[in-house]
């Protein structure tokens, strides 16, 4: 079968494919199981070396994968750039974190007893198409660095930079079959990969319902998992902050990445004295959005992946909006900047519009603000503005979400730990604690009797 991948801001396509199939699935995972004894063997310096090595040829190809990305995708290449250079510095960080990776020793009688961190064996990456590179790093750089070999599955829709990733493992001297990039559909074979009995965990980003069945699949054979997935993150506005400042920047905390971003803040909530004031700044900031050609440097938002995601974007927006943007014409998944004037429990405000559309709404006080913000099955990220310190830290603790950031609307950083609370998932990305989800702790006792 073969896969014809489209450009989505023409429509037009931009390569023909191969689409693997269940028998090459289980042979990627046959090859990945063939490479595990050498590689959880490579020595700490060795595997830092290669991690290193892969980083600064993402750096040297940085305008080549950027560029792939952004066609791919159909993101600005601005984004794309940021993206790309965050991969190098995901893989510096895991070839630096190879050897800080260590156990513990623990009193024990008659003894020693110790711990230490084994690899899982061969370890499936699926990976959805809104970062689609991006992500991949965020697993496979904490997989490799402890020492598991890996079936990398891009989304179906944007194959290209895994691609093109995969061919940089080899060139960085990563060992063939260590990493593997399988091009097919999640149906076929991300379910495979979830049945597999010699995959022994699948680190998983995408939607909810594919979410669920990744873990029921996983039961089967008692698989590790980590979920990544949706969200409806809140952008908690309060009278005391820099108005300002928090309605220009708004917008990018929404509508950056078309809105396909599982931490994108769709959820406005604005405190009501400042209420009317706030809309007014916020419409237009939204209106200064530039959205266009992807390519252009200048661009800050591109069209939404594909026509069908675009019909399911279009039926959250139902009477006239407070704001709706311009978009190009012809060609092209274009869906424009959309304000909406909401209550909590209307669908936009409680389901992932995963488009470029965000609901206002407004809170009465601090109680009713962390009320409103948890009143939601997702957890993951979100932001508090405010000037008050002892508040944001008050508020922070309180949300049910595993990332919050204060008076800015950043969620991930290499070095700090990402991940959801409820429905948004488990497990955690980045940082230090993504090697915890790609080992397990082995306790080892030894006798000091004579
Ligand atoms: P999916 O969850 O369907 O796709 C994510 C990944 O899972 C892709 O690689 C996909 O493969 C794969 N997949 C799909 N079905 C299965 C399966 N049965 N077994 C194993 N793997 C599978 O997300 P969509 O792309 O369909 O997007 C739908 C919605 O999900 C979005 O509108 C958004 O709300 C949410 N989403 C959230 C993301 C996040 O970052 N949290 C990312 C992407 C989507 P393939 O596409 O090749 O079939």
């Amino acid at each position: 079968m073969t896969l014809t991948v489209v450009d989505p801001s023409t429509e037009q396509p931009i390569a023909e494919l191969e689409q693997a199939g269940v028998e090459d699935a289980d042979a990627a995972v046959a090859r990945a199981r063939a490479a595990f004894p050498a590689w959880r063997a490579v020595v700490p310096r060795d595997r830092a070396a290669l991690l290193r090595r892969l980083a600064t040829l993402v750096e040297e190809n940085g305008e080549e994968l950027a560029r792939i990305e952004s066609r791919n995708v159909g993101k600005p290449i601005s984004g794309a750039r940021g993206e790309v250079d965050m991969v190098a510095q995901v893989f510096h960080f895991y070839a630096g974190a190879v050897d800080k990776h260590h156990g513990e020793t623990i009193p024990a009688a008659g003894g020693v007893a110790a711990t230490f961190r084994e690899p899982l064996g061969v370890v499936g990456l699926i990976v959805p198409w809104n970062f689609p590179l991006n992500i991949a790093s965020w697993k496979l750089g904490p997989a490799l660095a402890c020492g598991n070999t890996v079936v990398l599955k891009p989304a179906e829709l944007t194959p290209l930079s895994a691609l093109r990733l995969g061919e940089l493992c080899v060139e960085a001297g990563i060992p063939e079959g260590v990493v593997n990039v399988l091009v097919g559909k999640g149906s076929v074979v991300g379910q495979r990969l979830i049945e597999h009995s010699d995959v022994a965990k699948i680190g998983f980003t995408g939607s909810t319902e594919v979410g669920r069945l990744v873990m029921e699949g996983a039961a089967a054979t008692i698989k590790r998992v980590t979920l990544e997935l949706g969200g409806k993150s809140a952008n908690v506005v309060f009278a005391d902050a820099d108005v300002e400042k928090a309605a220009a920047s708004a917008p990018y905390a929404v509508f950056d990445n078309a809105g396909q971003d599982c931490c994108a803040r769709s959820r406005i909530l604005v405190e009501r004295s400042i209420y009317d004031r706030f809309l007014g700044e916020l419409v237009e900031a939204t209106r200064r959005v530039r959205v266009g050609d992807p390519s252009l440097d200048t661009t800050e938002m591109g069209p939404l992946i594909s026509s069908e995601h675009r019909s399911k974007v279009a039926s959250f927006v139902e009477d006239d909006p407070a704001f709706r943007g311009d978009v190009p014409d012809g060609p092209g998944f274009w869906f424009p900047c959309t304000l909406v004037e909401a209550t909590n429990d209307d669908r936009v405000a409680q389901e992932e519009v995963f488009g470029p559309v965000a609901a206002v709404i407004p809170f009465e006080d601090e109680a009713d603000a962390i009320r409103i913000a948890n009143d939601t099955p997702y957890g993951l990220s979100g932001s508090i503005w405010t000037r008050d310190g002892a508040r944001a830290l008050r508020v922070a603790r309180a949300l049910d979400t595993g990332v919050i950031s204060v008076n800015a609307n950043t969620s991930v950083r290499v070095q700090t730990p990402f991940g959801g609370f409820k429905q948004s998932g488990f497990g955690r990305e980045l940082g230090m604690h993504a090697l915890e989800g790609y080992s397990e702790v082995k306790s080892v006792y030894v006798s000091t009797d004579g």
